[in-house]
């Protein structure tokens, strides 16, 4: 848990540095932040589903069409599209990863390679309802951190609508990304169809690699074949098995740690709350753990990166205070007390997002093992929990990093 918060910080610098890249995972990041513009955008996402849904309409070499219908009005259909960028690179790096492959090794498994390629894939979208437009979405795409925007870039803001510019795409979108997971075989189908013989030569490739590889294994007499994980970050063959070995552990070492007990704990306190029962004092102190990390992970890396210094003056000092209580509460053993710093705690804004969002992007931004989209389910809940409750603002308090600060 500890090095991922590290590793979210210096991504977060990577992307306000400009790295142009998004990929429908970015997106949907950025997404998260739209029921602050539509409290009741989840049902009208949902609406969509009911009215229509999503059709698959053509796919392009590089581009997949779809027909989206309205949510509000019958037989009225939005396209959207979804371009994909520098396919023939992602899928090298893919079909290179052995973790990908079937069983026997024989060849990539072509639906872990879809599925792979569908979160990972840089891409361009648009949809052509009124929406996207009116509110800022093309406006919010066309940023230089996403340029994710299909077609020609908007450079009107949306100043009266959506001044803080929350979200990135409307419901059609939102409903196609929701869709998205049900076409892996079509993907897969489509990765074969146009990007077959590609994919053969990159096999082709891997196979004499990895011979190589274990050709000069056995003379060492070490045992080479990578464990089987389809998870993956590394995407080439292992150069030293000791390397994979220590990557190995570094990884199931993240997974015993306070993160995964803490989150579940944390869920568990406001389900509790949720239900009007007073959560166990186990599950306040396992929560409370987690967050001293968060906190402490933050304020170790303002230390470390001098530019933030004047930024994150003012998120400093929460952070410190918030710090603070957590150990005091720790010392002081009072559930009560112990309880509202845990709240206090995940209520804490960091620049425009609050803990809570942070704490799921952190977890998200590594290709999540089956055990950290576990935490994900549980941070979301919660998140869920404390916007029905009232508890979670809906703005950020830092002037300097609300979403608004486009000529302000
Ligand atoms: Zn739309």
């Amino acid at each position: 848990m500890r090095r991922k918060f590290n590793m979210l910080y210096q991504l977060a610098t990577r992307i306000i540095d400009g790295v142009k890249e998004a990929t429908i995972a970015n997106v949907a990041r950025k997404q998260r932040t739209i029921t602050s513009l539509f409290p009741a955008h989840p049902g009208r996402v949902q609406k969509v589903g009911h009215m229509g849904g999503v059709r698959l309409d053509k796919l392009g070499t590089e581009s997949w069409h779809f027909k989206i219908h309205s949510g509000t009005k019958k037989s009225v259909w939005y396209d959207a599209v979804i371009k994909f960028l520098n396919i023939t690179p992602i899928l090298e790096k893919l079909v290179k990863d052995r973790r990908l492959w079937t069983r026997d090794k024989s060849k990539v498994d072509l639906r872990l390679l879809a599925s792979e390629f569908r979160n990972r894939a840089e891409v361009k979208i648009t949809c052509n309802c009124p929406c996207q437009q009116y509110w800022g979405f093309n406006y919010i795409l066309s940023k230089d951190k996403y340029n994710a925007k299909y077609g020609d870039k908007e450079t009107r803001s949306p100043k009266v609508r959506n001044p803080h510019q929350y979200g990135a795409v409307c419901k059609h979108l939102d409903a196609l990304f929701k869709a998205l997971p049900f076409y892996n075989s079509t993907i897969a189908r489509w990765l074969d169809d146009f990007y077959g013989k590609d994919i053969e030569e990159f096999e082709v490739e891997a196979k004499k690699e990895f011979e190589k590889f274990k050709k000069a294994g056995e003379e060492l007499g070490k045992k080479v074949e990578p464990k089987e994980k389809p998870e993956v970050e590394k995407t080439q063959v292992p150069e030293e098995n000791s390397e994979e070995a220590t990557e190995e552990t570094k990884e199931s070492k993240i997974d015993e740690s306070v993160g995964y007990s803490g989150a579940k704990a944390l869920y568990k306190v406001y389900h509790d709350i949720e239900r009007n029962i007073d959560p166990s004092p186990e599950d306040i102190f396992e929560a409370l753990n987690m967050m001293e990390e968060y906190y402490r992970d933050y304020l170790e890396w303002y230390h470390k990166c001098a530019e933030y210094k004047t930024k994150d003056k003012e998120i400093y000092k929460a952070y410190e205070k918030r710090l603070q209580e957590i150990r005091a509460t720790k010392i002081g053993k009072d559930p009560g007390k112990a309880l509202v710093a845990l709240d206090t705690a995940i209520n804490q804004w960091h620049r425009d997002y609050p803990a809570i969002v942070h704490l799921i992007m952190d977890v998200e931004e590594l290709e999540p093992s089956a055990r950290e989209k576990q935490m994900i389910g549980w941070f979301e809940k919660v998140s869920q929990i404390l916007t029905k409750l009232g508890r979670l603002p809906e703005e950020s308090p830092y002037a300097d990093y609300s979403m608004s600060s486009t000529g302000k």
